[in-house]
């Protein structure tokens, strides 16, 4: 069943003097409990499209429906995870995964329980008492997924979630959120500029252009659907993702790159 749909979705930024068009004609269509990636390069308007699913921006024109409504109609809920973990450093992980309903006047047994619950169940629990600056890099971006899961959301938007984390610590926390938002049956939408990434994840990615961000193609991943990211890394078709949305980027946004220059 679709859980999303953008239809020509466009959207441009304005200031003063200049306007910025970042979106240009977008659509795709996330199904539900489907992993769905946005890969595409820096700048070209990626946060700008998680902004507009998560509602903060609208479309100057075209629809994103919902569950079957125009999104400013729809009751489903949606949590976006920032690209860093924001969490606050003065509050302890416990009363920062409590942020949401905390903001929203919702804090009550059932979603401290809720909170707690999942704490315990993703191995954080001796750590709820904890500043943010006791945990690791890796525990702190899992405490930021619980944060959002807390909520209850029907879609998870990930921006860039693992790019404040080292290479190593990466991959673990990639397979562990992976495995996280399965456990909780939830439909996620991840940007990342990182092409291995996003096919070790993803059941589907959408490869968007340079700036004003246009969809140059969407491709399903076909890769064992129960292994985790890191062995699908392993699997026999996984260089050619790679090497097809590579050359797919290469080719379209070849004039955009920066070039090194060559020393004399
Ligand atoms: P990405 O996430 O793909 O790196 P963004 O969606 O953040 O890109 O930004 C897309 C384009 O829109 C960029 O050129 C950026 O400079 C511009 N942009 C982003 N936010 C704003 C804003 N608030 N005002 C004006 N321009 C913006
Ligand atoms: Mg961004």
């Amino acid at each position: 069943m679709t859980l999303l749909e953008l239809k020509n979705v466009c959207f441009s930024y304005h200031s003063k003097d200049a306007e910025t068009v970042a979106v240009d004609n977008v659509s795709f269509s996330v199904d539900e409990g489907e992993f769905v990636g946005i890969i595409g390069p820096s700048g070209c308007g990626k946060t700008t499209i998680l902004n507009l699913l998560a509602g903060i921006y609208a479309p100057a024109s075209g629809t994103i429906i919902l569950n079957g409504k125009s999104a400013s109609e729809s009751t489903s809920k949606i949590g976006l995870m920032p690209q860093r973990d924001q969490l606050f450093p003065w509050r302890t992980i416990e009363s920062n995964v409590l942020l949401g309903p905390e903001l929203l006047g919702r804090k009550n047994k059932a979603n401290k329980k809720r909170a707690s619950l999942l704490l315990r169940k993703y191995g954080l629990s001796d750590f709820a008492k904890k500043y943010p600056s006791e945990l690791s890099g890796g525990m702190r971006q899992r405490s930021a997924l619980i944060r959002t899961l807390v909520m209850d959301p029907d879609i998870l938007l990930l921006d860039e979630p693992f790019s404040a984390l080292d290479f190593q610590t990466r991959i673990v926390v990639c397979d562990d959120v992976h495995r996280i938002i399965k456990q909780e049956k939830k439909t996620a939408v991840i940007v990342s500029h990182d092409i291995n990434e996003c096919v070790s994840l993803c059941d589907k990615i959408v490869i968007l252009s340079r700036r004003p961000a246009h969809v140059l193609e969407t491709i399903e991943i076909d890769l064992n659907k129960s292994a985790s990211p890191l062995q699908r890394r392993e699997c026999r078709d996984f260089p050619g993702y790679f090497k097809r949305i590579w050359k797919l980027l290469e080719d379209k946004n070849e004039r955009c790159t920066t070039k090194i220059p060559e020393k004399t």
